[in-house]
């Protein structure tokens, strides 16, 4: 299964190597026409059901707004699960009434909430929250699960642990069960800069000594070309107004941080070899 997305990479457009292996999600590896491309004219998109697992309210939008506002205008049913109430920046009714906000400009369902702790998501006991995102994803029944990568986008420590979290749900389900995921990835060395200023502000929640090849390091299976949802993906951003501290939509986190992020959107498709640990 793995092996035909590879095979795929370089000679599919993007859109359709997201959803071709997307639709392949809970089907046997013994089928042999899952290797053969969708028929012309076909969008596999229309059934799929994506979900996002993210740590706060924000998440869904510098790093994946594009992708569900596209997947959603395809007739994919999307929505975001948000783990945290988002408290630890702010006022958390705010915080959900921009997140809800920011899903239906998208076009994307109501959004779920979890009350883990924001901050403390790497103190979370392993077992019980393994089990509750188990229980996520047994009852939403996704085809892709979309999350963060391997250096948290900016190496939040709450997202470093939905990162680990959520490959670990994901390869404990059962093959017919198993969704694919997706993390998104960044150019390379994109966030260092935006580490560097939350250091340098004591922000805790970052790790101490990231270089710039930590950030973007893995590289991008699928780059979806979101030019064409970059209007909307800021008007979810500007949905977020308690994080915005007065800033345009467009320099939301840093000034100039966003301007790439309008333009792509970058796809790792995590496999067995990627393991659970990074
Ligand atoms: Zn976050």
């Amino acid at each position: 299964m793995v092996g035909v997305c590879q095979h795929w990479r370089q000679t599919t457009p993007p859109y359709a190597k997201l959803w071709h292996c997307a639709a392949m999600a809970n089907h046997t590896t013994t089928d042999q026409t899952l290797g053969a491309a969708p028929p012309v004219g076909r969008d596999p998109t229309t059934s799929l059901r994506l979900l996002a697992v993210i740590p706060h309210p924000d998440d869904e939008t510098y790093a994946m707004a594009g992708t569900l506002a596209a997947a959603a205008q395809r007739g994919a049913r999307c929505q975001v699960c948000c783990v945290t109430r988002g408290e630890g920046g702010g006022d958390p009714n705010v915080r959900l009434g921009e997140l809800e906000r920011a899903c239906a400009l998208l076009g994307v369902a109501p959004p779920l909430v979890l009350d883990w702790p924001d901050g403390g998501l790497a103190e979370l006991p392993v077992e019980p929250a393994l089990a509750r995102l188990r229980a996520l994803l047994q009852q939403a029944r996704p085809d892709v699960v979309l999350g963060l990568g391997a250096d948290g986008a900016y190496g939040h420590s709450d997202h470093l642990a939905l990162h680990r979290l959520l490959r670990l749900t994901v390869f404990g389900l059962e093959p017919v069960d198993r969704p694919q995921l997706f993390e998104a990835v960044f150019p390379p060395g994109h966030f260092h800069r935006f580490w560097r200023a939350l250091r340098r502000a004591g922000f805790k929640s970052v790790p101490k000594g990231w270089g710039p090849e930590r950030f973007g390091a893995v590289t991008a299976d699928v780059v979806l070309p979101i030019a064409g949802f970059a209007e909307l993906k800021l008007a979810a951003i500007a949905a977020h107004v308690s994080q915005l501290n007065g800033r345009a939509p467009a320099d939301f986190l840093m000034p100039g941080l966003m301007q790439p992020l309008l333009e792509e959107e970058r796809w790792h498709h995590v496999t067995w070899a990627d393991g659970v640990s990074s």
